[in-house]
């Protein structure tokens, strides 16, 4: 959950963002458990209905998991930071499948705003991103 890292932001920025970084945590977080990314599963809400915040939930696609998000839990800050490097280090201008995922609004910047977010969260220290347990 993000809360106040979020605040102040258009509805349509923030969601472009959320899905942008989820990406990015999704293939970081792939690569630090030597996973599938296709392991984990990602959904993005600006609004979750669990804690009305914008909400990043990565979880195991395995039904009852078997102690991934445990796992990365433990590695969230590892996790952020690297999110945050694939995406400023990616050659793209402005998001890619390798780094935010498709583009599904061309006009929009999506590094940009993932990155904007993942900034505040770590200015926040926010737990964001891996919640263990999380089910889909
Ligand atoms: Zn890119």
């Amino acid at each position: 959950m993000l809360g106040e890292a979020a605040e102040g932001w258009r509805r349509a920025d923030l969601d472009v963002g959320l899905r942008g970084l989820g990406r990015a945590v999704q293939a970081v977080a792939a690569v630090l458990l030597m996973v599938d990314p296709r392991d984990l599963g990602l959904v993005s809400q600006v609004r979750s209905p669990h804690n009305q915040s914008p909400t990043v939930y990565l979880y195991e696609a395995v039904p009852g998991g078997v102690g991934l998000s445990e796992r990365l839990f433990e590695r969230h800050d590892e996790l952020m930071a690297g999110a945050a490097e694939l995406i400023a280090g990616c050659g793209c201008e402005s998001g890619c499948p390798a780094c935010t995922g498709p583009r599904l609004e061309p006009d929009v910047d999506a590094k940009a705003l993932a990155l904007r977010l993942l900034r505040a969260l770590v200015a926040d220290s926010c737990p964001a991103g891996a919640a263990p347990g999380a089910a889909a």
